[in-house]
């Protein structure tokens, strides 16, 4: 369990940050939130938070679309998040997640004329779907919310019983998780993380305007792919090509980079991990550890060395 947490505008004991079964964000699910990683490197003693300004950002543009004032601005978030994992004080890997809440106690469904607050949580965490030899997915018979009805660009509490629902359908007919399509029909993304393509000979992913959450480890493997020498390309993806892919795999800050090998039981390739996915994953690894030098722009270290 969290020690600590960030609650009513300052740091308490965690067993104190509780809220009332009639507030707002509770009863309606009006709130925004952020999952975001920091990593443990030994060889540098040190916990570096990953592109934790960019999570900060997402969560205020969250926050925007559901009418909030955090009374915080992103780069304060970001000094409170590290402050905190000083406080948790933990030498491994820690997963965060900052909140912004509606948070009156009233009955009434609406965004407008409620107090908007912040909380921020860490607790340990390893990778969220543990499947080393490459996932077993299927495609959701459930569809991906749409932009105009609860849009999946933001990180909205409420939203998230989509991606309940297409995990747990996925997870009692036997698979991993699910690959999701938007209401066109075409492929927006997994569960609760991004999805990238291998197909003749391209590294593809589907725009940000597919009905998908702008994901941050997905726009790191944009920037980096390249910088790698792989060539990559977003583009609509339609749901026969999952079939037909070379390689396929899920990323997001939860999952980090998870190959999948088989979807509705068609073998990804040869059905085993390819080269493209594994190198990905190599890399990814090295960057949020702080071990590639010219990305540790992207990691806020947390103690004082
Ligand atoms: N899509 C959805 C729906 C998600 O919930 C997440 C996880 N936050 C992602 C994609 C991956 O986003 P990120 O890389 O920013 O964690």
């Amino acid at each position: 369990m969290p020690s600590v947490a960030y609650f009513n505008n300052e740091f308490v004991p965690f067993d104190q940050a509780k809220v009332s079964v009639m507030n707002h964000a509770f009863n309606y699910g009006t709130a925004v939130f952020e999952g975001v990683r920091a990593y443990w490197n030994a060889a540098h003693g040190q916990l570096y938070v990953f592109r934790l300004a960019e999570h900060c950002q997402r969560l205020a543009s969250s926050g925007k679309l559901l009418r909030m004032d955090l009374g915080h601005t992103s780069e304060e978030i970001a000094g409170l998040v590290v402050e905190l994992l000083r406080r948790e004080n933990m030498r491994n890997d820690m997963y965060i997640r900052p909140l912004g809440y509606k948070s009156d106690d009233v009955i009434g469904v609406r965004l407008h004329n409620l107090t908007d607050r912040l909380t921020i949580f860490a607790t340990p965490l390893s990778p969220t779907i543990d499947r080393a030899e490459g996932a077993n997915v299927c495609v959701s018979p459930w569809r991906r919310n749409d932009d105009n009805a609860l849009p999946p660009r933001g990180k909205i509490a409420g939203g998230y019983v989509n991606p309940a629902f297409i995990k747990t359908d996925a997870q009692l007919k036997g698979f991993d998780d699910a690959i999701v399509l938007n209401q066109d029909g075409h492929v927006a993304e997994g569960s609760a993380q991004n999805l990238f393509m291998v197909r003749g000979g391209q590294l593809v992913t589907c725009p940000a305007t597919a009905n998908v959450l702008e994901g941050i480890t997905r726009d790191t493997l944009l920037t980096l792919a390249p910088d790698f020498g792989i060539p990559v390309r977003e583009r609509q993806i339609d749901r026969t090509e999952l079939y037909l892919a070379d390689e396929l795999f899920f990323c997001g800050t939860g999952v980090e980079v998870v190959p999948i090998t088989s979807v509705d039981h068609y073998a990804v390739g040869d059905g085993r991990i390819g080269p493209v996915s594994a190198r990905i994953g190599a890399i990814y690894r090295r960057v949020v550890h702080g071990d590639e030098p010219a990305y540790l722009g992207w990691c806020t270290p947390v103690f004082d060395r």
